[in-house]
């Protein structure tokens, strides 16, 4: 028996280890600059060093790293060991303030797409005090003090993800604060925080099936197999009993997660049989999107110790489901509260409208953005196929909330209650549906009673990317409600009928983002077609957002990345896009070559010798032929989309193939094999 209590926390250092070890005055500076965002206290960084050391180290910690998250979409770590020699033949160990703020890693093997010459070696990483420190054990237990920090260039040019993340959340509290004010509230210094509970699904495998599988261990992909007879049709895995051996993992990986302080809150079997969810209680943005990584690293080298191996690509296998990461996003305000739970008041709901309004703003001037920040290669094969969101980016409101909205729009600023309008300020909400009687799980962006979830994000990404889109996306909006309100109001108007006739007016030019139907129709695509939603299929026409003058704008009015920061993203994108897909036809190529090809080769040889089946035999020689045909083509294929075309080719002679080649000929685990633990 585990307590949790007993647990939580034990390998993180935050607030709890902090105000044991350190000096009250220093825990009260960390603690300010944790809280409202203020610099740091150079002088207090020894002290803090110090400490943190000691900590580790009675933990087991020989090394500590600086623990950053590039533009590789994973983390980094190198790690320095506390020792110094001290002259007498012995050591001593040492850990200083200028250590903890900032490291100096060799950046140049990182991808910067272009920002910088190779040559420009030099990359600083800045510790994140806002994000607790924490102790990673290695498998021979080793340990080390992982410190969250960002990663920048010597002109201090953005060249992670944290760093573009931590501006948003910035511009998004200022934003918010401002319209806090607006409605009365003021809590001074205090910012408001962005919230993320990000779910996020993963498939377990036997490492066997996992080590005889070389697409897989290339691509983290299959890109071959015929589909099992049996797989998800029945929806018999789906929240069903946890066999033990997956239980046994889970319930390892939610100890693991509590005692480096992230929330483990809910695990569940997942729709296709081998897939499976965990969800967290939500955090502040930045501490979540740490969290997440540690989960998805966890996650990861726990599998391992049960026999398993973890796969987080987006889809695994084809023709069952792939795996998102929900995005569950909201604002806790300067006042501590949810800023998207409606409230109980006129006053309250006024701004509970408000940001829901903006949000329709944000949502539609940018879903390109948006859908490019959930481009990938992976993501291209869930997006659009009948399980998770299409690819155009729509807003559920359901009904009762989309019902106000109409209200509002029809109200304009002077009317009253009268013919059943609203009035912002005045008149209560009816009552939403809570919990989960409102529900549609086809909308890629939904709201959920209390948050958005944005559930585009595919599983493998960091959820770092959507999230800054969604920030900044929010405090532009923020920023131009405010505005014309805050002008309306020095003109002299009475501010509910200044707010209500802004937000009728943005709600008549962003209400085509409103979707409350079925997403995964091809009626919706028509409809959202006319309605001139931008549908972007595919990952390298998705990117394009990124390279243009409105997202160039957008980013650097808020400081959140220059352009040349931002052109940098986008050409690293691509470049990492173009790379996967070649990396994937290299694997298509070989695993057609030297495995398939060789078994169809025995298995025609065998049946020619038989007359009862020498007709199989015929079949499977035309079948061969397709196949190395389409290699030829495969081989000869320049650029993505080439590729694709013809990897499609190969895999379909090879499945057709693999459905009468002998089963002990066939040279990988199939699909059955696989799916079922
Ligand atoms: P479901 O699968 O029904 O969407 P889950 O309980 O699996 O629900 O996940 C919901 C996620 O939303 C959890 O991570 C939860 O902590 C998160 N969440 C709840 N409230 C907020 C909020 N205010 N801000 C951000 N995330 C939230
Ligand atoms: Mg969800």
């Amino acid at each position: 028996m585990v307590d949790p209590k007993e647990i939580f926390g034990e390998n993180v250092f935050g607030l709890k280890a902090m105000q044991e070890h350190l000096s009250d005055a220093t825990f009260k500076s960390l603690k300010e600059t944790i809280d409202s965002g203020k610099q740091l206290d150079a002088s207090i960084a020894d002290e803090v060093a110090e400490a943190m050391k000691e900590w580790a180290m009675s933990k087991g910690a020989t090394h500590y790293t600086h623990w950053f998250q590039p533009l590789t979409g994973a983390t980094a770590e190198k790690h320095d060991s506390f020792i110094f020699p001290d002259f007498k033949g012995g050591i001593v160990t040492a850990f200083s303030g200028d250590e903890l703020i900032q490291g100096e890693p060799d950046a140049s093997s990182f991808p910067s797409g272009g920002l910088r010459a190779t040559f420009e070696a030099r990359g600083y990483t800045g510790w994140d005090p806002t994000s607790p420190a924490f102790i990673k054990y290695d498998a021979s237990d080793a340990a080390t003090l992982c410190i969250p920090t960002v990663f920048c260039g010597y002109h201090g040019e953005a060249l992670d993800k944290k760093t573009p993340l931590l501006r948003s959340m910035k511009v998004l509290s200022e934003q918010t604060v401002r319209l806090g004010k607006l409605f009365g509230i003021d809590c001074g210094d205090t910012m408001a925080k962005a919230t993320l509970g990000s779910e996020q699904e993963y498939f377990l495998l036997d490492e066997e099936l996992y080590a005889a599988r070389p697409d897989l261990i290339q691509t983290g992909r299959t890109l071959f197999g015929k589909p099992a007879s049996k797989h998800q049709q029945l929806d018999d895995h789906y929240f069903g009993a946890i066999k033990p051996r997956v239980a046994a993992y889970m319930a390892d990986l939610d100890r693991e997660l509590w005692k480096l302080g992230v929330p483990a809150k809910t695990r569940h079997n997942e729709v296709c049989p081998a897939q499976f969810e965990l969800a967290p209680v939500f955090e502040t943005l930045n501490v979540s999107v740490d969290h997440n990584m540690i989960t998805m690293e966890v996650m990861k080298t726990l599998a391992e110790k049960h026999g398993f191996t973890c796969l987080l690509h987006e889809k695994p296998f084809a023709g069952v489901n792939g795996s998102g990461k929900h995005n569950n996003w909201s604002i806790t305000g300067p006042d501590g509260k949810n800023w998207l739970k409606p409230g109980d008041t006129p006053h309250a709901n006024a701004k509970f409208m408000t940001i829901i309004c903006a949000l329709m703003k944000a949502v539609d001037t940018h879903a390109d953005l948006l859908r490019a920040s959930v481009a990938s290669a992976g993501n291209d094969h869930r997006l659009g196929a009948n399980e998770a969101p299409p690819a155009v980016v729509s807003i559920f409101l359901g009904d009762c909330l989309t019902d106000v909205i109409e209200q509002i729009e029809a109200g304009g600023a002077s009317s009253s209650k009268d013919g059943g309008h609203i009035e912002l300020g005045v008149d209560l909400l009816p009552k939403l549906p809570r919990g989960n009687t409102d529900r549609n799980r086809t909308s890629p962006f939904a709201f959920t009673g209390n948050r958005f979830e944005f559930r585009a994000v595919g599983s493998n990404q960091s959820p770092a990317g959507a999230n800054i889109v969604l920030n900044t996306i929010v405090a532009e909006a923020f920023d131009y409600i405010c505005t014309k309100v805050e002008a309306a109001v020095a003109d002299g108007k009475e501010f509910n009928a200044a707010l209500q006739e802004i937000l009728a007016e943005i709600i008549k030019e962003h209400k085509r983002i409103l979707f409350n139907g079925d997403g995964y129709t091809g009626e919706w695509l028509a409809e959202a077609a006319k309605r001139g939603l931008p549908n972007l299929v595919n990952c390298e026409e998705a990117l394009e957002p990124l390279a243009s003058q409105k997202a160039k704008d957008l980013f650097a009015k808020y400081n959140v990345l220059s352009n040349e920061e931002l052109e940098s993203r986008y050409n690293t994108y691509v470049e990492c896009y173009e790379t996967i897909i070649a990396i994937e036809a290299g694997t298509c190529a070989d695993i057609a070559k030297t495995m398939i090809i060789p078994a169809a080769v025995t298995a025609i040889t065998e049946y020619s010798a038989v007359a009862a089946v020498a007709g199989i035999a015929v079949e499977m020689s035309s079948l061969l032929e397709k196949l190395v045909a389409s290699v030829a083509k495969l081989d000869a294929a320049e650029g993505a989309k080439a590729q694709i075309v013809a990897m499609n080719e190969v895999r379909a002679a090879a499945d057709a193939l693999e459905a009468i080649v002998p089963a002990d000929l066939w040279p990988m685990p199939s699909y059955a094999d696989m799916l079922f633990i």
